[in-house]
């Protein structure tokens, strides 16, 4: 077969598809020789080209394109009866014009390929979209998993330690013993008050491992404070520790244990 006329651009569109089959031998003759036709063959495969890149490379359904063929044969059969008729004085169609006629095939075509592959971009999308937000999710989980870390292991942080607001302040005393004048202050605050008929007493341990020695009676004020102030002691005893014990009231010459507060 051969053909004078140009490839109508729609058949050119289909045999790009590889929907042209029967017509393909004598396409590619007039492909061989007309370079108009072989440019706009590259220019539509080069949309094709493009809208491939978007979508998976996959055929289009084995019936879909039976469906066309046989819709293209039945066509084509149609138009062969009418250009033969009588009353026709134009010369019979050559294949090329069996499709001109055929453009809204061609575009019925076009438009269920733009279906198929829109509805498989759309999967696509959607998949690529549930992958993105995997991606997202983790690298959220990893760099709060960093942060941490970074945290940690900060040498510049500050190291702070929180206690109950209103525990009660913990009990503290402060001596000041001058052994050679037997010379001694007590100071203390924050302690627990004592029953009415109960006393703290504090206590000099002396180094030489005699026994305790009384060194004054004291209770807490209202706000915990208490101090004794120049007990009478004797001189030169070196101490080895002070501890305060409760007593009851007039006092005691050997301390009841428990030892409350102590310190050397
Ligand atoms: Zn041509």
């Amino acid at each position: 077969m051969i053909y004078s006329d140009h490839i109508p651009e729609e058949d050119l569109a289909l045999y790009a598809l590889r929907s042209l089959a029967p017509a393909d031998a004598a396409a590619q003759q007039h492909l061989n020789r007309c370079a108009d036709c072989r440019r706009k063959l590259a220019n539509i495969l080069g949309d094709l080209s493009l809208v491939s890149l978007t979508v998976p490379q996959e055929p289009l359904p084995a019936e879909a394109r039976e469906r066309f063929m046989r819709r293209l044969r039945a066509e084509s059969g149609a138009k062969n009866v009418e250009t033969t008729s009588p009353a026709r004085t134009q010369p019979p169609a050559r294949s090329w014009n069996l499709f001109g006629g055929l453009g809204w095939i061609a575009a019925a075509a076009a438009l269920l390929l733009a279906a198929y592959l829109g509805n498989t971009a759309h999967d696509l999308r959607e998949q690529l979209d549930a992958q993105r937000y995997q991606v997202t999710q983790l690298s959220t989980q990893v760099s709060r998993a960093q942060q941490i870390f970074d945290v940690l292991n900060s040498k510049t942080a500050k190291r702070v330690s929180l206690t109950e607001v209103k525990a009660a302040a913990q009990p503290t005393a402060h001596v000041i013993y001058e052994s050679g004048k037997g010379a001694l202050i007590f100071v203390a605050s924050d302690l627990r008050p004592v029953k009415a008929n109960k006393t703290y007493e504090l206590w000099l341990i002396p180094a030489n491992g005699q026994a305790p020695i009384p060194a004054g009676l004291f209770r807490p004020d209202v706000n915990g404070t208490a101090s004794v102030v120049l007990p009478p002691l004797p001189t030169g005893v070196d101490a080895k520790a002070f501890g305060v014990t409760i007593e009851n009231a007039e006092g005691a010459t050997t301390p009841t244990l428990p030892i409350v507060m102590s310190g050397q």
